[in-house]
């Protein structure tokens, strides 16, 4: 038979400006893309592989694993597939069927599915809703005292440290604090903070951590990355009895061949960028302020935004949307005129955006599009 044309070529991120949130921390420096090019065969990284994925030397995926373990103050460390691998691995470890969790209100769908495929219950911390949809140390705590009288033991908590929904930055050492002092070994869900800002997962109180290097690491992935205290190394790296050197809960061996390589290839960039972390909060609020000076648009979630992800309702485009003879899809069409990709056709009465990474100009050309578009789309 014959393949079909795929259509695999790609120009959307060389021309255009991408505002999609879950693509601005995944864009690769130029020593992963050379990466990428020397290790996009298969099995790349074995070549001098004895066994353990962890140990090898050329390339010193060893080293890398150390180096990542301080940049996040961790005992242990491993990739894995994804954020959501680290966290399936963790409950999967911790949980039985049948137990309960306590999960935070914003938590990503991922988390839902981790403890779904681990037959594990869930008992949610509601946020505070409109318009902050905060999720505070108060409300933790009171939800995971409330759980552990009516379910007698939890055997896990999550809490998701940057949520995907309005880009809240939650209090992880207040509440990591919270489920150690109530004996509940407790996982942080950094899928959009790891690579974007400092974690020290010690300082935070955590037992794990969990990253997503597609998401926010500058890596091709999928990959993720799973930290621990030293407490929990036994349990969820515990080796398996017919093969000495492999860890039941990673399957073996984990991410291998361009994944790994581009994680690495950009960790000395990432450990550079997070030390800038304040700059581009600052950076991100006066984006903020500058889209609010649009009559129609608000940032919702907590403000000052302490997040490059932004959420805003928008009912001046969606007034704008009613009377246009493209509907819904004018916004899309009018920023992909002035070369600006990423919000979803059709969309218009609220939608997430990033404009982490972006230079000062760039930032400022994209509200000044918006602005221009709010003024004269329906001209
Ligand atoms: C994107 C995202 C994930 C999923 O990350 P993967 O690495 O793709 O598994 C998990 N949690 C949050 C909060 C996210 O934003």
């Amino acid at each position: 038979m014959e393949c079909q044309n795929y259509g695999l070529s790609r120009s959307i991120e060389r021309e255009n400006l991408n505002l999609n949130p879950l693509q601005r921390g995944g864009i690769l420096p130029a020593a992963a893309r050379e990466a990428l090019y020397d290790f996009g065969d298969g099995y790349s990284v074995c070549d001098y592989c004895a066994g353990r994925l962890d140990e090898i030397a050329k390339p010193s995926i060893n080293g890398f694993l150390e180096d990542l373990a301080k940049f996040i103050n961790v005992d242990a460390v491993r990739t894995v597939h994804g954020a959501r691998e680290g966290k399936f691995a963790v409950v999967h470890a911790l949980c039985k069927p049948g137990d309960t969790m306590v999960v935070d209100g914003n938590a990503h769908y991922t988390t839902h599915l981790a403890a779904e495929r681990n037959g594990v219950n869930m008992v949610e911390v509601p946020n505070t809703g409109a318009p902050e949809y905060e999720i505070t140390p108060e409300k933790y705590k009171e939800t995971l005292e409330n759980a552990i009288d009516e379910k007698g033991e939890i055997k896990l908590a999550l809490l998701t440290h940057v949520d995907g929904d309005y880009g809240n930055l939650t209090d992880a050492a207040k509440i990591g604090k919270i489920c150690q002092d109530a004996g509940v070994p407790v996982v942080l869900n950094c899928a959009y903070s790891m690579g974007r800002l400092p974690i020290d997962a010690k300082a935070m109180n955590m037992d794990f951590v969990v990253g997503s290097g597609h998401k926010s690491m500058a890596a091709s992935g999928p990959i993720g990355v799973l930290g621990m205290t030293a407490e929990w190394e036994e349990l969820l790296l515990q080796r398996s009895s017919r093969h000495a050197k492999k860890e039941i809960e990673m399957l073996g061996c984990t991410s291998r061949g361009a994944p790994i390589a581009t994680l690495m290839a950009s960790l000395p960039y990432v450990m550079e960028r997070v030390s800038k972390w304040d700059e581009e909060v600052q950076q991100a609020r006066n984006f903020v302020e500058k889209m609010e000076e649009i009559d129609g648009v608000v940032q919702v979630g907590v403000k000052p935004t302490q997040h490059d992800l932004v959420r805003f309702e928008t009912p001046a485009f969606h007034e704008i949307a009613q009377k246009h003879p493209r509907r819904g899809f004018f916004l899309y069409e009018e920023l992909k005129k002035r070369k600006i990709v990423g919000i979803k056709r059709g969309q218009t009465e609220w939608f997430k955006c990033s404009v982490y990474g972006m230079t000062p100009d760039q930032k400022d050309y994209v509200a000044g599009a918006f602005h221009e578009i709010a003024e004269t789309a329906l001209d």
